[in-house]
């Protein structure tokens, strides 16, 4: 018997097994797929040619990705942000620098004013314990998107911070409590950090791609990761827990479960697990967004002073695009994000009719050179049956104060990480780790205990 079963070999469940083999602990990880990293996947084509078709950003606060770069000797660099960003709004472009677009006066101090007053609210939430908050049940009555739309004096306004609540939760802005958004914000440490590259979350990528720091750290247990093995279903006995996939059984002392909620939801648990657990994880979906990457010879809007960054309302088929160009700039990327309905409509027309919609989109912005590129790629996780969707898990209203922790709290032997399980940068890499190594901390202790 095992001491421990991990369900997922995303960044969760393989910073479990990190600290797992580093406290000298038995185990396994039953991956799904025939690759590790889940909603991190770094594609390598046979050219060398790589690109992040998942997540691919760290920033300042995450700070165990950035000791693990250090542990690994993985380098990273900054995001490319020099030059002049772009606002499309109303099939108007405009030219801005720094986080705010330039907008009619009334516009820009309503915004100003929302962002702080979002700022103010999610620092008074308890990351640990959002459901605490004395207003707790009034702001998850409520979504995101009628607290925007009573904040909002103006459409453009409303247009602006719609666009970057969008790109920051990968949802629309009705599907998710405002209690949820202030959380995830707070978890995140606050809504500029979110949103922005310098100083921001968007501020360094991985050299090589995300999937070299997954791939580093589950170098010395690599044995122990055993794909194409879908977990269908658990069962829990008084000292030991055993799953079971298409072909396999195994038993482990304790189990831990590192997948999106709406999986976790499929697998079928004898015994039944709580109703608060079993009622938390129907509600959590996942959010959808579509990566789409046009490559050119060379970064050709640097020359022309601009940044690459683009805000743009629904008239086009990205919220945000950035500059994802390799350190050395040796070629162009641009990456824009699809996401939600647009997400949804996108990726109902053909690979080459996305191609024609990015180029169209990226000449209106950079010029007739944007018409030339040498590749297009693009990806959605929503189509694969081992996310279901991305960044993460959102709670509509009601879940947060309805269930409050129950679905990372542990039931029995079974312990629950994966980024949804996070109080800290919650949807995020960083998240994903802190919640594996938190469920392999307590079940080594917890192992302590029976003298195991
Ligand atoms: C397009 C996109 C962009 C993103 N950008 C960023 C970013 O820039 N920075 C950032 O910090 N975060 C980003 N994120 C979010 C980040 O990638 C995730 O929060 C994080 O990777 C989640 O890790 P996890 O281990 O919790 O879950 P996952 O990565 O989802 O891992 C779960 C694993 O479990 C497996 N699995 C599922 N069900 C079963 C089953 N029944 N049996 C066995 N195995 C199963 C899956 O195949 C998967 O490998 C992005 C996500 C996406 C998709």
């Amino acid at each position: 018997m095992q001491d421990v079963l991990i369900i997922g070999a995303g960044f969760s469940g393989i910073a479990a097994g990190k600290k797992l083999h580093e406290a000298g602990k038995s185990f396994l990880i039953l991956e799904a797929r025939d690759r590790i990293g889940g909603r991190v996947y770094t594609k390598r084509w046979e050219d060398g040619f790589y690109l992040d078709l998942g997540g691919q950003w760290i920033g300042p606060t995450q700070d165990r990705m950035y000791e693990l770069c250090q542990e690994f000797g993985i380098d990273y660099f900054e995001t490319y942000d020099t030059g002049k960003n772009l606002l499309d709004l109303n099939q108007r472009i405009r030219s801005f620098s720094g986080l705010i677009p330039k907008m009619d006066i009334i516009s820009l101090v309503n915004l100003d004013w929302l962002m702080k007053k979002m700022e103010k609210m999610a620092a008074s939430i308890d990351p640990i314990s959002p459901w605490s908050h004395p207003k707790a049940k009034e702001y998850d009555s409520i979504s995101l998107e009628a607290f925007i739309s009573q904040n909002c004096k103006t459409k453009a306004c409303k247009k602006v911070i719609r666009l970057a609540c969008e790109t920051v939760f990968a949802s629309e802005m009705n599907e998710i409590s405002l209690l949820h958004a202030l959380f995830y914000i707070r978890s995140g440490t606050d809504l500029n950090t979110l949103v922005s590259i310098k100083n921001g979350a968007q501020l360094h990528r991985i050299q090589g791609g995300m999937g070299s720091v997954a791939e580093r750290m589950c170098k010395p247990f690599e044995n122990s990761i055993l794909f194409s093995h879908a977990v269908s279903s658990v069962k829990q006995s008084d000292d030991s827990v055993t799953v079971f996939t298409e072909n396999n059984s195994f038993t482990a002392k304790k189990l831990i479960i590192a997948i999106p909620p709406p999986l976790a939801a499929k697998i079928n648990f004898n015994p039944i697990l709580p109703a608060n657990k079993r009622q938390v994880m129907d509600r959590i979906a996942m959010g959808q967004v579509g990566k789409c990457f046009m490559v050119y010879k060379k970064p050709f809007w640097r020359d022309k002073g601009f940044s690459g960054q683009v805000l743009a309302d629904e008239h086009s088929p990205f919220q945000t695009l950035f500059d994802a160009s390799p350190k050395d700039g040796s070629m162009g990327i641009i990456l824009g994000f699809t996401i939600a309905e647009r997400c949804r409509a996108y990726f109902k027309l053909s690979k080459e009719n996305r191609q024609k919609a990015m180029e169209k989109q990226l000449v209106s912005y950079f010029g007739p050179e944007a018409s030339n590129p040498t590749r297009y790629e693009d990806f959605t996780m929503t189509d694969e049956a081992w996310s279901r969707g991305c960044y993460a898990g959102l709670y509509p209203t009601g879940a947060w104060t309805g269930f409050q922790d129950a679905y990372r709290a542990t039931n029995g032997h079974i312990h629950w990480a994966g980024t949804e399980a996070a109080t800290r940068w919650f949807g995020y890499i960083e998240g994903a780790v802190l919640a594996g190594e938190k469920a392999a901390t307590d079940i080594v202790l917890a192992l302590a205990d029976t003298g195991d």
